[in-house]
């Protein structure tokens, strides 16, 4: 045979070849509005990060599950809520203080110690306006001696701290408008309510290394008292939001649409005894106010009596949690870098948080590859299901943490689930777009990671009631493809749902929030 016919022969049975491969093939599906979606999301991370901010701003985010209620003020509303309370400031350190007296007649004006000046003057005075700010927050911020960003971020509590908790509904409209905006539908917002009694109640029974007995003695002292004030702080700071944003009216405001529960945040820098004080103040909360569905905790990790007490706190939330099983707990724990505190510090804190503090969440999470035997540690995370809330601004500007230093691929890869929260966005001047833009940016995350993401944080979320996925429970990664029984025959976010499935949503809250999230998710997806 010519080498011609033996060449023709190969390509005719090649042809024939190719052609039975192709009849064999189904028929060309069209693609569904997710790829399409996934596709706009790939030619918006080609186009940069505006077009990427765009493009994310409008995709539906879950919950927001790590988010300190006055953290997430911007300055500018301090200021305008400081001039109201009639405050004075320190120009030198940009302190709000409180004045020494009002001035007659109306309407009545600060007087200010001498050196101070009233906040209102910041209206006339551009530069003390600006000052302010920054002093309020990260905006323009230039490390130098004295004032490192750590210390700058952390401090600025302490300058607005004095603005009167009476705004507090003032503070929940401005973040659930701003959630609204990032079409986030779900907020457990961290805050303090007032337990100046109970913190002082513990300073004055003094310490007592036998826990349970110290607890006895604080409810038996009339502990509980803060419970009650702390319901009605925050049925009056509900109403009075509700109420800014019109809900149950005609011209209801998108921002009514969040749904916000709280977590009670108890201050770790302080002696012991008054740290058990506030954390059975918390667990009592937690215990009989609905909205108040869990505890965490707060203030620098790396300061001194974080440090030296940390492994006492575990035990001390070992214990409350024996005492009170249905009391959700999130942690803040490995917020800390290398050098930030010596080695030895970095050892231990996420698994103590996990193992002895019994934390179903971690806030942070940020020095896990430095703890004792890592890997294991991680693997541990994803059996037990253990979300860590990912801080990717904050980790960048309190702990100098980024890019390739941080471990959010690292969880991911093992399979711990993770959710995206802004931890202080007024002090960060950023929202939650901001950094689902920047993770999908920086780790190069496809549609499906955050649609992933969005539902983990709904999942992980301590609202009650049954999940929407039951194998989202026991699966490693967890799995978001079989819902529940009674909804399993529906469109997914249906807006008219059967009647079975009807009655289970009405069951569980967290249910109602993750079928709310997939009808999100179906509108959001149409416009591809
Ligand atoms: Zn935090």
């Amino acid at each position: 045979m010519s080498r011609f016919f033996q060449f023709a022969k190969t390509a005719a049975t090649i042809v024939v070849f190719l052609s039975v491969v192709a009849s064999a093939q189904p028929e060309p599906k069209l693609d569904t509005h997710e790829q399409r979606t996934a596709r706009a999301m790939l030619a918006a991370v080609q186009a940069g990060p505006l077009e990427l901010h765009a493009f994310l701003e409008l995709m539906p985010k879950g919950a927001d599950l790590h988010n300190h209620l006055t953290g997430s003020i911007f300055a500018e509303n301090f200021i305008a809520e400081a001039v109201s309370d009639h405050l004075c400031v320190n120009p030198a350190s940009y302190t709000l203080v409180k004045p020494v007296g009002l001035s007659r007649g109306i309407p009545a004006h600060p007087v200010c110690s001498a050196g101070d000046v009233p906040v209102e003057q910041d209206y006339r005075n551009s530069q003390l306006y600006d000052d302010l700010i920054d002093a309020f927050s990260m905006r323009a911020f230039v490390a130098r001696e004295g004032d490192s960003a750590h210390d700058h971020f952390f401090n600025s509590f302490s300058k607005f701290g004095l603005v009167s908790d009476a705004h507090t509904g003032e503070w929940l409209d401005e973040v659930a408008r701003s959630t609204a905006k990032d079409n986030t539908q779900y907020l457990e917002l961290m805050m303090t309510p007032d337990f100046g009694h109970g913190s002082d109640l513990g300073a004055k029974l003094g310490w007592n290394p036998n826990l349970e007995q110290f607890r006895q003695a604080l409810l038996s002292h009339g502990l509980r008292e803060g419970v009650e004030e702390a319901r009605q702080a925050i049925e009056s700071a509900e109403k009075q939001r509700l109420a800014a944003e019109h809900c149950a009216q005609p011209d209801a405001m998108p921002a009514c649409k969040v749904e916000t529960k709280f977590l009670f945040q108890v201050l770790r820098g302080f002696p012991p005894e008054r740290v058990f004080a506030q954390m059975v103040l918390g667990f009592e909360v937690a215990s009989s106010v609905p909205d108040v569905v869990g505890v965490n905790i707060v203030m620098p990790e790396d300061g001194r009596i974080s440090m030296r007490d940390y492994h006492l706190q575990m035990q001390m939330f070992d214990l409350l949690h024996h005492d009170y099983p249905k009391v959700h707990l999130s942690l803040h724990a490995g917020e800390l870098a290398p050098g930030l505190v010596p080695p030895d510090g970095l050892r231990f804190h996420i698994r103590e948080a996990v193992e002895l503090g019994h934390a179903q969440r971690i806030g942070h999470g940020v020095d896990v590859m430095y703890e004792d035997h890592p890997h294991q540690l991680l693997h541990e995370l994803a059996q037990k299901h253990v979300l860590v809330e990912i801080n990717l601004t904050s980790n960048d500007l309190i702990l100098g943490i980024r890019g390739e230093e941080h471990p959010f691929p690292i969880y991911r890869r093992y399979g711990v689930p993770v959710a995206l929260s802004t931890d202080d966005a007024g002090v960060s001047r950023i929202t939650l777009t901001h950094e689902y833009v920047r993770a999908a940016a920086t780790y190069h995350l496809t549609y499906a990671d955050l649609k992933q993401m969005a539902r983990e944080s709904l999942e992980h979320s301590f609202l009650p009631g049954k999940s929407l996925w039951p194998e989202a429970e026991s699966s490693t990664p967890e799995q978001f493809t079989r819902v529940a029984p009674a909804c399993a025959h529906e469109k997914l976010g249906a807006q008219k749902p059967s009647a079975s499935c009807t009655a289970f949503l009405d069951r569980s809250q967290r249910a109602q929030q993750q079928w709310e999230l997939e009808s999100r998710f179906h509108a959001f997806e149409a416009r591809y």
